[in-house]
């Protein structure tokens, strides 16, 4: 929409963002109603299926949702950003963690599954992440072992922040680095990393299909072996790149060839294509 007598050229680019601002802006009041009237978030699950000669779902990814004003669910991605930048994250990754130890404790009778919850850079940045942890697990009676938090590899590159992630994993809360291979860090502090998990991010399982994607993969599971992490390839959406990522040794594999992020009570706990062991 170009306004009559603007000057030509800036007008609609004044105008797109003028429209981008509006929707921020509506995003972040929704956000702060929601999250203060307990309305808002929505938690889908999505497992990941061991690819060992111990099969079976042990872990379990917390994706966040927002359920608006408008039909259907909000994808993260039109909300989270909005929430870092507001700085309304905190107040959103405490309710994703507090229904997420409630739902553990509803899976009480599947022991060996963990629940990972995505925690960002800003809410990982403040000194109580740890104790928040801590407090909500003892108040739903939830042994630590039962959760974990996903950060971003940048996390390992900054001391204070690894030392909050200390701080987690001395609880018994585990750690995994997310999208792995996408983030640049130093793999100089990856040997002192605490971390427990690697998630392989989607784009190298995708790149799978030729053999020097499978040779990069080969060498982040290699990688990911070598300082005793355990390896999650991410995004698996055909048979082949299952093939491909069971073939280098991945532990685990999650994605929607195997099973979609669906609500609690409707979560697969089989995958929905044939696993077998080689
Ligand atoms: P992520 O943590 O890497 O989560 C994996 C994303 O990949 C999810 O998207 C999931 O639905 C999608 N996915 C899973 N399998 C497949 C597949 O086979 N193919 C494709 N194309 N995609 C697949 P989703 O749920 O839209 O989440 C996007 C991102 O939003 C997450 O990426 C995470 O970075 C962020 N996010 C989600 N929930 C939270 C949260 O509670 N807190 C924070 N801070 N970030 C969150
Ligand atoms: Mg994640
Ligand atoms: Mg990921
Ligand atoms: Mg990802």
């Amino acid at each position: 929409r170009v306004k009559a007598g603007g000057r030509d050229g800036f007008t609609w680019f004044d105008e797109v963002l003028h429209q981008q601002t509006v929707q921020r802006v509506e995003t972040e009041l929704e956000l702060r109603r929601g999250l203060t009237a307990g309305d808002g978030l929505v938690l889908h699950y999505q497992p990941a299926f061991e690819l060992g000669p111990h099969p079976g779902v042990a872990h379990v990814e917390a994706l966040a949702r927002w359920s608006g004003p408008g039909p259907g669910l909000v994808p993260p991605a039109a909300f989270i950003p909005v929430a870092e930048e507001s700085g309304l994250i905190v107040a959103l990754g405490a309710q994703v963690v507090a229904r997420a130890v409630e739902q553990i404790a509803r899976w009480s009778d599947r022991p060996g599954v963990r629940v990972w919850v995505n925690v960002s850079p800003r809410q990982l940045a403040l000194p109580g992440l740890a104790d928040l942890l801590a407090r909500r697990l003892d108040e739903a009676g939830v042994a630590a072992d039962r959760l974990g938090i996903e950060v971003t590899e940048q996390a390992m590159d900054d001391s204070r922040l690894v030392a909050h992630l200390e701080a987690v994993r001395r609880l018994g809360v585990a750690v995994a680095i997310d999208d792995f291979g996408t983030g640049y860090s130093s793999l100089s502090r990856l040997a002192q990393a605490p971390v427990d998990v690697i998630k392989v991010d989607r784009s190298f399982v995708t790149a799978t299909g030729t053999p020097k994607g499978r040779a990069v993969v080969d060498g982040i599971v290699r990688l990911a072996h070598s300082i005793g992490a355990h390896v999650i390839a991410e995004g698996i959406e055909t048979p082949e790149q299952l093939d491909a990522i069971t073939g280098v040794g991945a532990d685990a594999a999650t994605g929607f060839l195997l099973a979609r992020p669906e609500p609690a009570e409707s979560v697969s706990w089989e995958s929905r294509f044939p696993l077998s062991w080689r």
